[in-house]
């Protein structure tokens, strides 16, 4: 049990690299560990524990799979525990590599997964690992063969992931700078293959590229491309969701997006806490053994993926987005698709404080809050202009430039390394409310969630908990991020070379 959403990492050394010697905060004062001991056990004594639970009945959605009603207690089953817990301070090995880029060697493009599981972990993991490596081998190859990748590539295979994200996050916070200055994307493969359906989560102006070779890599069994059974389940879902007929220009838009990330993989202090664009790629299906001891090869072998074809496509799939992200002349990001996503998630926001005022009595003690979201939904729509200007202008450069041939290595180069500090426009260094740690101000896991998202976290903490003051604290600081974000866009389009003068 770990408090993930208030930091991942060595607990006792939030925010800076855990190195020998490196400062560290004692156990008793830590504050990202639980106090109360936990050990999973199997339903088996579990049901004989909770069977024997008196006191009330417990909320709907804490009720398992057991067959009686579960309550919280107190008592009357009283049970005698002898705790043996082992904090120690222990090394762990991240292993990195590199490919070294020709024209923007300065520029890096990483490729994550990590590398220590559960117990077996044939899916968590190492389903990830073995494409990972695969990719690694056909690079080899295609280098071989004089393949040059333009930008750096760097490969990692992350340790300690499962107790808290610690190889990536403590990597992360001792190379902070030098991410800062030079990763351009991170790509993250976690879990490869738990089934054959293709899971994509990331931030939208990675949507194209991710699209892309989605829509470059075939299916296996069924013929068409990742991306096209995708983009079908996603239109049958839209289809058939909810409809808001209040805009009727709206009502036939399909628009799908990648899925906000949350936390739960090694993404996050890329995201989260330094602001670089990630995406999360997965090809996912029916995983009833996630992070149990069957989670292994013979699960694997006889349910998953016998022949280990999908275990081929994970490693096509993110094979190709990485040669494309570390090759491209421009980076394949996109803009307009950000504004449009997050309008898309501020809408939710809206419609929970929509329901939690509807729910809401007059006589209730505490109100929900009264949220004026014109000045947020104002910068959204500067920032969905400046992006679609901006890919405009990237679209002429690609297609030979306004004024006349295309733009010179070090115009590419120019804009490459701007685009690149999009992302971190979103970052602010005070972090999230009670939790500093998480700087993105539009990207980040619910405090309550385990690793599922909370777009616009710091606005959704003050609609959760009904928190005026925080409301008024935090929406004037995204509508910064965003302006911020923004003026960026408008500086990229207007460099030499793209929209701008010769
Ligand atoms: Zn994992």
């Amino acid at each position: 049990v770990q408090f993930l959403s208030y930091g991942p990492g060595d607990p006792g050394t939030p925010g800076w690299a855990s190195t020998k010697g490196s400062k560290r905060i004692a156990y008793e004062k830590l504050e990202t560990i639980s106090r109360i001991p936990s050990l999973p056990i199997g339903y088996g004594p579990a049901g004989e524990l909770l069977s024997r639970l008196a006191g009330q009945e417990v909320p709907g959605g804490w009720q398992g799979g057991l067959p009686f009603a579960y309550h919280t207690g107190p008592g009357p089953v009283e049970i005698e525990m002898s705790v043996e817990m082992d904090y120690a301070v222990r090394p762990i090995w991240n292993v990195i590599t590199r490919i070294p880029g020709t024209v923007e060697p300065d520029l890096e493009v990483v490729i994550g997964n990590h590398r220590d599981a559960w117990t077996y972990g044939a899916v968590d993991p190492n389903s990830g690992t073995a494409a990972v490596l695969e990719m690694a081998k056909a690079f080899s190859e295609a280098m071989k063969e004089g393949w040059k990748p333009r930008r750096t590539l760097v490969l990692a295979s992350w340790d300690g992931e499962e107790y808290g994200l610690l190889g990536s996050t403590e990597w992360a916070e001792h190379h902070a700078d030098e991410i800062r200055n030079r990763v351009i994307a991170y790509l993250n493969m976690d879990s490869a293959v738990s089934g054959p359906d293709l899971g994509v989560g990331g931030v939208a102006s990675l949507r194209n590229l991710i699209f892309a070779a989605a829509g470059s890599v075939l299916d296996p069994r069924k013929g068409k491309s990742l991306y096209e059974l995708w983009e079908d389940r996603r239109r049958d879902a839209w289809a058939n969701g909810p409809i808001d007929r209040s805009d009727p220009a709206k009502l036939l838009d399909f628009d799908p997006q990648l899925d906000p990330l949350g936390s739960g993989s090694d993404y996050t202090v890329f995201l989260d806490h330094l602001g670089v664009a990630s995406a999360d790629l997965r090809l996912s299906g029916r995983y009833g053994v996630y992070h149990s001891t069957y989670d292994d090869l013979y699960w694997m072998e006889h349910f998953c993926d016998p022949e280990m074809i999908h275990h081929a496509t994970a490693t096509r799939l993110l094979g190709l987005a990485a040669m494309r992200a570390a090759s491209a002349e421009l980076f394949p990001f996109r803009f307009a698709p950000v504004a449009r996503a997050l309008r898309q998630q501020l809408d939710d926001v809206q419609l929970l404080l929509l329901r939690k005022a509807r729910k809401a009595k007059p006589a209730d003690k505490k109100q929900p809050i009264r949220a004026d979201w014109a000045r947020i939904e104002k910068a959204l729509e500067e920032l969905g202009d400046a992006g679609t200007a901006l890919d405009a202008a990237l679209d002429a450069a690609l297609a030979g430039g306004r004024a006349g041939g295309p733009p010179s290595d070090a115009a590419l180069r120019a804009a490459n390394a701007a685009m690149r500090e999009v992302e971190h426009r979103l970052i602010d260094p005070e972090g999230l409310p009670g939790r500093t740690w998480f700087r993105h101000l539009v990207s980040a896991p619910g405090l309550s969630t385990g690793y599922a998202p909370w777009p616009f976290p710091g606005v959704r903490q003050a609609v959760e908990e009904a928190d005026q003051a925080m409301f008024d604290r935090e929406a004037p600081r995204i509508e910064a991020r965003l302006r911020a974000a923004a003026s960026s866009l408008r500086a990229i389009a207007a460099l030499d070379g793209l929209g701008g003068e010769r």
